[in-house]
Parts: structure tokens; C-alpha cells; sequence
């Protein structure tokens, strides 16, 4: 982070052990959140609830936070409070197919419909605004710039810009982590994996939820979902990618 200048007042060195995760219930943030409990000693979840369509997705979180401390016992005292913050009036501003009945497709700037603008830039700002008040250092976040649909407020360089302005703003010490950030989706199972064995991979596709239009009745291979909107053939070409890298992994006969 950039040096301060002129400082009038001692900047507030928040707690670096202890970490605020921005949790949607999706399959990427669970990941983030799975990571975090894996690196520091305190973490707490944000949500944000914008009227976003797969509203279903919110329903995930209570579940799969749920699942981590039924599962991973060792993990579960460190599972501390979960926040959801109303942003309804981001959802009526922002007019993407995320937030009112419009078909999934790729608009003429090249970003498909669900794009939300600013979306990520919001959240983290509320996210530190969090953070500050229960001396939480560390933002745990599961962007990554793999993303099939190329948002920009995902990549690294926009994020980095926000947290100095942040840094500058609350006049405290924040680090941010991405630990999804240069992953493909494949990759990111094999990092669950890595962090919490079969056991968090089964749990994530039972219980994070990624389809745009919220189907939660039809059970596939790598979760539940309509399998035809962008964010199911995302997840299916990552699930796929993931166990074929498994297969090449065992020896041979
Ligand atoms: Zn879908």
C-alpha cells in the first residue's frame, strides 16, 4: 500500500490475525472463506443483499457456514460472526440482468447483462467501513480475474487502487487477500481440495449455489443448477477441468 502522507493522527493498526471474508455462498467465496479459517485465528463473514435475482444464493451462506462447523470441528471456534447488509439501493441503480428480468447475454461493450458496475468497489468499502469497527486487518476476498465474463472491478489493479484510497480514507492499516485471483475454476478445486480434502470439496457442491437464475431442483455432478445460464457453464467447465487434472494426477496401472 502506498505510504500516507501528512499524517495528523496514529494510524490504526488493526488486529492482522483476524480476518473479514466477503461471503456470498457462492463456490468462490466459500473457497475464500474455507482458506481464511486455514490462515488466521479469527474470521468473520460479509454479505451483501443488492435484489439480486439468485436471491438462493444468500440462502447458501447460512448452510455452508453451517457445514464448516459440522464438518471441521477444528475450524469451527474460529468461525465467528456473519453480517448481511441491505443494499437494496444498489440493486435499483445499477439495471443488469442480476437484479431484474433480463435475458443473460453479452452486451455490445463485451460485458454480459449480469455485470453490476461497481459492484465489487461497493462491497469493499462496506466491507473495511465492517471491518474498521471490530478490528479485523485482513479482507478475505474471492474475486478472481479468470472469470469467464471478464468484470473489471474483479481484477487485482482496481482492487489494489480501492484498498489505498480506503487506507487513506480510514486512516488504518488493511490488507487484502485474493487467493482466487490468477486461478482458473479448475484450479480452484484443487485448491479446496488441498485446503480440506474430499470432505470440503463434497461440501461445496452439495451447498454453495452459483446459477444466475437460482434452480436449486436439479442435481448435477458439480452441484445444483439450470446448467445452461453462464455462471452453470462456468462451473461445469471448471468441475470438469478439475477432475480431469485429478485423473492425470493418479499413476498409472
Ligand atoms: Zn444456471
Amino acid at each position: 500500500m502506498a505510504q500516507l502522507n501528512a499524517k495528523r493522527f496514529a494510524m490504526q493498526r488493526l488486529d492482522e490475525n483476524a480476518a473479514l471474508v466477503l461471503f456470498s455462498g457462492g463456490q468462490d467465496s466459500s473457497i475464500a472463506l474455507a482458506w481464511a479459517l486455514t490462515k488466521f485465528a479469527r474470521v468473520e463473514t460479509i454479505g451483501f443483499d443488492y435484489g439480486q435475482r439468485h436471491a438462493v444464493e444468500l440462502g447458501a451462506r447460512s448452510a455452508v457456514r453451517r457445514e464448516i462447523e459440522r464438518r471441521f470441528p477444528a475450524l469451527a471456534p474460529k468461525l465467528q460472526s456473519d453480517a448481511v447488509v441491505n443494499l437494496s439501493g444498489l440493486g435499483d441503480i445499477s439495471e443488469t440482468a442480476l437484479t431484474r428480468e433480463v435475458e443473460i447475454a453479452m452486451s455490445e461493450n463485451g460485458l454480459p447483462t449480469t455485470f453490476v458496475p461497481g459492484r465489487n468497489l461497493v462491497f469493499l468499502t462496506m466491507a473495511a467501513a465492517y471491518a474498521y469497527r471490530r478490528d479485523l486487518g485482513v479482507v478475505v476476498a474471492g474475486m478472481c480475474e479468470a472469470d469467464f465474463s471478464g468484470y473489471p472491478d474483479c481484477r487485482r489493479a482496481a482492487l489494489d487502487a480501492l484498498m489505498v484510497a480506503i487506507e487513506h480514507g480510514m486512516d488504518a492499516t488493511f490488507r487484502l487477500e485474493t487467493p482466487l485471483m490468477h486461478l482458473s475454476k479448475a484450479q480452484s478445486w484443487l485448491l479446496a481440495e488441498e485446503i480440506g480434502g474430499p470432505r470440503l470439496v463434497d461440501m461445496l457442491v452439495e451447498h454453495t449455489h452459483s446459477c444466475y437464475r437460482g434452480v436449486r431442483s436439479v442435481r448435477r455432478d458439480w452441484g445444483y443448477g439450470c446448467g445452461e445460464c453462464p455462471a452453470c457453464d462456468l462451473r461445469a467447465k471448471g468441475w470438469s477441468g478439475y477432475i480431469a487434472a485429478k485423473s492425470c494426477e493418479r499413476p498409472r496401472a
